[in-house]
């Protein structure tokens, strides 16, 4: 089992790459405040996006 991602706002650039990347459409997304946050209850914890990320501002944990 994996965590859902963790998204470290101080590093995010908003280039979108993790949601581009991510096999479901509706788990990254930007908020009203154009932040990036994370539907825990959708993510699979696959890490795809943790790997594309260019910052490095996602995580994803074995549980
Ligand atoms: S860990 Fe996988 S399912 Fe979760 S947000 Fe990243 S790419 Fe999507
Ligand atoms: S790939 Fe990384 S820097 Fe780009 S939007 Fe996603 S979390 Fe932010």
């Amino acid at each position: 089992m994996y965590t859902a991602a963790k998204i470290d706002l101080e590093k995010c650039i908003g280039c979108r790459l993790c949601i581009i990347c991510c096999p479901d459409p509706n788990v990254l997304m930007f908020n009203e405040d154009k932040e990036l946050f994370v539907n825990e209850n959708r993510c699979k914890g696959c890490g795809l996006c943790a790997g594309v990320c260019p910052k490095k501002a996602i995580t994803v944990k074995e549980a």
